[in-house]
C-alpha cells in the first residue's frame, strides 16, 4: 500500500486526513512543519506528499523544493488558505516549484483522495 505523508501545522487538519486515508486503507504519516517532515522523508519511503504552505520551521514552498532534491519523482500536493498572499498565489508558486496538484483550502476529501489516486496511478 502506498505510504502518505500530510504536512500541516493545524492539528485538526492532520488528525482530519490521517483519519480519512487510513480508512482509504493507505499508510499515512504526518508532520507539523516542513523541518520535520524533511526528517521522517530521509528515512521513509513516501509515495505521497500532501502538503500545507503557510507553517512555522520551514514553510511549504521551501519544503517541496527540498522533498524534490531528495527524491525527484515523489509525488507532491499542496494547498493553501493563504497568508500575505491569496492563496492562488502560494499554489502557483507551489505548482512552479513541482506540486503535481493544488488545492485552495477548504478541499474536500473527495478531491484530494481523488489526486492521490491519479498520481499513484500516473
Ligand atoms: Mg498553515
Amino acid at each position: 500500500m502506498a505510504l502518505l505523508m500530510i504536512v500541516d501545522d493545524d492539528p485538526m487538519i492532520r488528525k482530519m486526513l490521517v483519519t480519512a486515508f487510513k480508512d482509504k486503507n493507505y499508510d499515512v504519516i504526518d508532520a507539523p512543519d516542513g523541518k520535520t517532515a524533511l526528517r521522517i522523508f530521509r528515512d521513509e519511503d513516501v509515495d505521497v506528499v500532501i502538503t500545507d504552505i503557510i507553517m512555522p520551521d520551514m514553510e511549504g514552498i521551501e519544503t517541496i523544493r527540498e522533498l524534490r532534491k531528495i527524491k525527484p519523482d515523489v509525488k507532491i500536493i499542496a494547498f493553501s488558505g493563504g497568508g500575505t498572499l491569496a492563496p492562488d498565489g502560494y499554489l502557483k508558486l507551489a505548482s512552479s516549484m513541482g506540486a503535481q496538484y493544488t488545492f485552495q483550502k477548504p478541499v474536500s476529501i473527495k478531491e484530494l483522495s481523488k489526486a492521490v489516486k491519479d498520481l499513484l496511478d500516473s
